[in-house]
């Protein structure tokens, strides 16, 4: 049987390293992530079949991360909380989180909780395998895959990448501001210069169209901003 894999997302290196050993010991193959930032990073690239998240991180704190994540994935979140912090358990909840445990808490507890939650992975991918893919003529975006495709082939885009097209395809022919853009795609950690969104616009194109100064799926609107058409 594949060894089922735990993203552990907890900022305290001596809690971190402590479940670690005891969940690999158990047989599971863990990631870890020290921050928020690296944290979204390995979301998608670990592609963990359980994260185990802490809320006080730094960067981006555990409650974005859970809802950041719960946009595009299903896996099962075990969220790590204070003991005294009541509200958290239910934000995180609210948030999508599956499950909550407080800290301090020992191994045979929190081993328990991974394993009853990984039989709750293994009940809903036997159950349902939906796919959420869009098609618009020879580009496809695949959501649960995080992966587009251009007459068949892989493109490699970046995170940010990918979720800007993602946004903009799932309104097609909608006009976004690149302020609005910016807000919605970089949002949680970003308070910058709208010019990123041009710069990524731009790589964008270079990537998905076959000619980037004559796009036919991200077309400008002149000062407006952009917007996402079917060819
Ligand atoms: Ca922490």
């Amino acid at each position: 049987m594949k060894q089922k894999k735990i993203l552990v997302i907890e900022d305290e290196k001596a809690i971190s390293d402590i479940i670690k050993f005891n969940l690999t010991k158990e047989g599971y193959t863990v990631e870890t992530a020290y921050d928020g930032e690296e944290a979204l990073n390995k979301v998608y690239s670990f592609k963990a079949d359980l994260i185990i998240l802490d809320i006080m991180l730094p960067k981006v704190d555990g409650f974005q991360i859970c809802k950041k994540v719960r946009e595009t994935l299903q896996t099962p979140i075990l969220m790590l909380t204070a003991k005294e912090e009541e509200v958290d358990k239910v934000l995180g909840l609210e948030l999508g989180a599956d499950d909550y445990i407080t800290k301090p808490f020992g191994m045979r507890e929190l081993i328990a909780r991974v394993k009853a939650n990984m039989r709750r992975v293994d009940f809903v991918n036997d159950t349902i395998t939906e796919t959420k893919k869009m098609d618009f003529g020879n580009l496809s975006i695949d959501l649960n895959k995080y992966e587009v495709r251009k007459y068949n082939d892989v493109i490699e885009l970046t995170l940010r990448e990918f979720e800007l097209l993602k946004y903009l395809a799932e309104s097609e022919n909608q006009v976004f501001t690149r302020e609005k853009l910016l807000e919605e795609v970089w949002g949680y950690e970003y308070y910058g210069d709208i010019r990123t969104v041009d710069v990524t616009i731009r790589r964008l194109r270079e990537k998905i169209e076959d000619d980037s100064s004559n796009p036919h799926y991200i077309m400008t609107k002149r000062g407006i901003g952009y917007y996402f058409r079917r060819p």
